[in-house]
């Protein structure tokens, strides 16, 4: 359609997509998109369709959207079986409940389509754009069968399985009569486009979500299987050829849905070839500027074997000729490479480049030299609304007068510390957090958890260098701070990937050291959920008394989950890295462990795991200690300094946000009008 003329309507919206008589006439009319109003999301399309409209792409290989926390939508049929929770086992030292019991959650499972931290930020991303109403469109790929449902098996550790969903019947999301195609050195790809709308808080305006799905009948049946589980494999092929899905199909998606779109915004690498797309759509290819100005790039991971890197022939057996040309004109890192690197297709052709944290930033200079100049730290953040507990969302309402629009504008936060001698809001505060601990307990319930028992979390992927077994590393040192301080409750949660040993291997330490303390359950009870995901994610951020994060620095780029952990007032115990370098200087919680200085990022494969855990064990003996006269037999002291640092996360909660992120994206990259 050419918006030129008139506005996008309802009958745009319906025309558009596939099967609409059929299967979404019910859910969608003219006035309501499965439950929530038509009206903003004609706006944003008549925004994306406009030339005069300043718009931006953004492109990621993941969205952690979580629709079972944020804005689920209705649909009129009952939820299809697929589309629900699965049930979760769980792995602990009481053992006889994991046999017996199993965790039920009556709800939407979230929509399967990233694997940990990238795409829940690139989800709260979308909600953080869609409540500064800037216009975007996100690009993304429909995952058939999600990431991997994890089990954990006695003496096997993890087993992976595909994880099953039906997009087809999964509330709000549609599927579009575009349909792409990509040429491939095997022959063309046809790529169906589908939509979801990410709704702003107040649910005023959307930013579409554009997925790309290759299970079409008129594919060849492995082609069929190209989008069915993220980062399934190591093998060059289908990466490449998943990448160029992202990059090239992306753009050839925007332009099939018509929309102007003056900037793309590359989360990761993995949408690099987005850029060999743009070049070969150009009639004067000597001005490479052209490109430079359209692109950004935001890189996660100081990890080298984070960074994809192909060889030439590899990329050569999946893009057209053209194409790879391109691609090693773009990405070799140095005349000689018989590689292309896809950080580098980023850094040399985008005009901003950003890391993730400040001290990803001082980390990323000293890697890249050559593009020092041009790389930008803008912290991460998460998205307060999403990750704010009901009880304290309730709390900041209450105290609305002081706080502010806390809700409409996170940066509220900080009015928190003037409420921090009223006795109230102290006590409330607190109570407020006992609530989550209880919903949490409950949930878990048969593996008897109680309120007034010290209790820390760590959850998040199962990486080395995120250190997931440091708390179990010295058992001995556990039993006796238990036996001496007050017993310990711990919770675990996390997914290795399925091709990484070492992670594997981690999480059958995990499994033999809950083994190993049987015999102490009366004093320390250990428990690891399976399936992390956001549910469990906001779950368990908002309701431990301590969130552990214990990566080796400087390897974290920024981590996430101690943010949704602060808005909740939940205290941090953690080694100086990512994001909290930021906030060192604040009271949150307590620093332990080595610390990075500078220069040389040093290697993963010394962990400092003697060293680091003594500092954690006498880390916590500090906070146990704390915690058990803040709170002895029930009663609770609320003048206590615990509660002081709990009013201090939150106020950090002000600046740790996308709100923030999104505005300082547009700032320092975007430079759009809102
Ligand atoms: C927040 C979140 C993450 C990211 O956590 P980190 O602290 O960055 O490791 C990963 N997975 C899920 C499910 C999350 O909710």
């Amino acid at each position: 359609m050419s918006a030129d003329q008139k506005n996008f309507s309802y009958t745009d919206l319906a025309n558009s997509i596939e099967g609409f008589e059929e299967n979404y006439a019910n859910d969608i009319n003219e006035k309501q998109y499965f439950g929530f109003p038509l009206e903003s999301i004609l706006k944003a399309e008549q925004r994306l369709y406009t030339p005069q409209e300043s718009s931006i792409a953004y492109f990621s290989m993941e969205y952690g959207i979580a629709p079972s926390i944020y804005n689920s939508f209705n649909l009129q049929k009952p939820l299809s079986e697929a589309n629900k929770f699965f049930q979760h086992e769980v792995f602990s030292n009481h053992w006889l409940c994991d046999y017996i019991f199993k965790i039920e959650i009556d709800k939407l499972l979230d929509i399967p389509i990233y694997g940990g931290g990238l795409g829940v930020l690139a989800g709260d991303t979308m909600k953080s754009v869609a409540d500064l109403n800037f216009s975007l469109a996100g690009i993304g790929i429909l995952w058939n069968k999600g990431y991997f449902k994890q089990n954990f098996w006695y003496k096997h550790g993890q087993v992976p399985e595909e994880l099953k969903w039906d997009p087809n019947t999964y509330p709000g999301l549609v599927p579009l009569k575009n349909i792409i195609t990509l040429d491939t050195k095997e022959g063309p790809i046809q790529l169906r486009l589908w939509k979801y709308y990410i709704y702003s808080f107040d649910k005023k305006n959307v930013v579409p979500l554009i997925l790309l799905d290759s299970n079409l009948k008129s594919n060849k049946e492995y082609f069929r299987k190209l989008t069915d589980q993220l980062y399934r494999s190591d093998n060059p092929w289908w990466k490449i050829i998943q990448r160029t899905i992202l990059g090239v199909g992306g753009m050839k998606a925007l332009e099939s849905l018509g929309y102007h779109v003056e900037r793309h915004h590359l989360n990761e690498g993995h949408a690099a070839f987005a850029i060999l797309e743009k070049y070969m759509k150009m009639k004067d290819k000597s001005s490479l500027d052209a490109i430079k100005k359209e692109f950004m790039f935001t890189c996660h991971t100081p990890v080298a074997a984070g960074h994809d890197r192909f060889n030439i022939q590899d990329v050569r057996n999946v893009l057209t000729n053209e194409y790879a040309k391109a691609a090693e004109l773009f990405g070799k890192e140095n005349q000689h490479s018989s590689q292309v690197s896809l950080t580098h297709i980023c850094l040399n052709n985008t005009s901003h480049v950003n890391a993730v944290a400040q001290k990803h930033g001082e980390v990323m200079r000293f890697q890249f030299p050559k593009f020092a100049d041009k790389i930008q730290a803008i912290t991460n953040g998460v998205h307060a609304y999403t990750w704010l507990s009901q009880s304290f969302q309730n709390l900041f309402e209450k105290y609305k007068k002081t706080i502010g629009p806390w809700d409409k504008d996170p940066r509220c936060l900080t009015q928190v510390t003037e409420l921090s001698k009223n006795k109230d809001f102290r006590k409330d505060l607190f109570t407020a957090h006992q609530e989550n601990k209880k919903n949490l307990l409950e949930l878990i319930r048969p593996w008897q958890l109680k309120e007034d028992t010290f209790t820390i979390g760590w959850a998040r992927r199962i990486a080395s260098y995120k250190r997931p077994a440091l708390i179990l590393h010295k058992i001995d040192r556990l039993i006796d701070l238990a036996r001496e301080i007050g017993p310990i409750q711990i919770i675990l949660a996390g997914k290795a990937h399925p091709n990484d040993n070492i992670g594997g291997a981690h999480i059958d330490e995990i499994l033999d050291q809950i083994d190993e303390l049987s015999y102490y359950k009366d004093i320390i009870r250990v428990l690891i959920l399976e399936n992390y995901d956001t549910y469990f994610g906001k779950l368990l951020t908002s309701s431990v008394d301590v969130w552990l994060n214990n990566p080796l620095p400087p390897f974290e780029a920024s981590g996430t989950s101690g943010m949704k952990a602060i808005l909740n007032g939940v205290l941090q115990m953690t080694t100086l890295d990512g994001w909290v370098v930021e906030a060192a200087e604040d009271n949150i919680g307590w620093i332990f462990g080595y610390q990075h200085q500078g220069g040389d990022i040093g290697t993963e494969s010394n962990l400092r795991l003697d060293e680091d855990s003594d500092a954690l064990y006498d880390t916590l003996e500090e906070a146990m200690k704390l915690y058990y006269k803040t709170i002895k037999k029930g009663k609770i002291d609320y003048s206590s300094p615990w509660i002081d640092k709990m009013i201090q996360c939150v106020h950090r909660g002000a600046f740790f946000n996308t709100h923030r992120m999104v505005k300082e994206y547009n700032e320092k990259m975007w430079k759009l009008g809102s």
